[in-house]
């Protein structure tokens, strides 16, 4: 039996400015293109949302990739996942500083290695040896980011409370997928969050925590303040409700109302079964979101009752 494909993206939950509407948009409507270019001619969920986050990654208006946040000595420190339902195999990178698609050696590491997770140097070198090309960390900065941390630097004082809830930075990208064999799959990419110490990894990267997969639950992508979904498990937790009969639209609103009540957290997540129900949901004042099925395609940017 052929399955109806369903793809949902999305391009981080914050308080994305007015300025910043357009660029997001577009970039999801993108995202979404190149993803159901794979979805759409019966391709492998794994590849879509690879194709999908790539575009993202691609795309200087998001927090991953180039473009991204700068830590606290001004370099792109770049996290990425990749999750396959079916299998459960995973492949994910930590704290890279020389590859413009982490998502890239993310899905080499799936594929061709027995290990799961490289961090840093060690990453970079997986990756080089698997044809993926570094590049230099500056090759990855833009001006707008160097002038976003100057002034966050520059206010210190006054920005020492977003040091523990930081609302102004969660642009991480994600995708999650269905496609005609009946697989789902999920991947999330990011720069993580301004002026991070080095180092600092954050739920993004982390199975369970930024992104999971797995057929018999869900495929999850977070967004967000990455220390409380962290402490939560919080894609893991929102997949599970899924799997004890809850429609992912329900679980998705759960999931957030539960960041928001045990520890206090702020975010977004884009949660999808194997029967190709989905859920969107974020208690940020903007998150960006696209998805696409055989029958519909839209794009947001404010909160959406599906
Ligand atoms: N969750 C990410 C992190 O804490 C940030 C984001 O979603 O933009 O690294």
């Amino acid at each position: 039996m052929t399955i109806d494909p369903v793809l949902v993206v999305h391009g981080g939950a914050w308080a994305i400015p007015d300025g910043m509407v357009e660029a997001h948009l577009n970039g999801v409507r993108s995202a979404v293109a190149a993803g159901w270019r794979v979805l759409g001619r019966g391709g492998l969920a794994l590849d879509a949302v690879e194709e999908a986050v790539v575009a993202l990654e691609e795309d200087d208006t998001f927090d991953a990739g180039r473009g991204s946040f700068l830590n606290r000595d001004g370099k792109v420190q770049l996290d990425a996942l990749i999750m396959d339902g079916a299998t459960l195999r995973a492949g994910g990178v930590g704290c890279v500083e020389h590859i413009a698609n982490p998502v890239r050696a993310a899905r080499k590491i799936l594929s061709e290695s027995p290990h799961v997770y490289f961090v840093g140097e060690g990453a970079e070198r997986f990756a080089a040896e698997h044809g993926i090309p570094l590049c230099k960390n500056e090759d990855l900065i833009i001006p707008r980011e160097v002038e976003r941390l100057r002034e966050f630097q520059a206010h210190a004082e006054e920005h020492r409370a977003d040091l523990f809830a930081p609302t102004i930075s969660h642009d991480t990208v994600g995708a999650v997928a269905l496609d005609s064999d009946g697989n789902i799959a999920a991947a999330t990419s990011t720069g993580g969050t301004l002026n991070k110490a080095p180092g600092r990894l954050g739920d993004s990267s982390l199975i369970g925590c930024g992104c999971f997969a797995d057929n018999k639950t869900a495929a999850a992508s977070t967004t967000g303040w990455g220390e409380p979904i962290m402490k939560l498990v919080l894609a893991k937790w929102a997949a599970d409700r899924v799997a004890s009969g809850n429609a992912p639209e329900w679980a998705a609103a759960e999931a957030i109302d539960y960041l928001k009540t045990r520890v206090n957290g702020h975010g977004g997540i884009i949660l999808l079964d194997a029967r190709g129900r989905f859920g969107i949901a974020h208690n940020t004042p903007r998150m960006a979101w696209g998805y696409k099925t055989n029958k519909e395609e839209n794009w947001g940017i404010e909160r959406k009752d599906l």
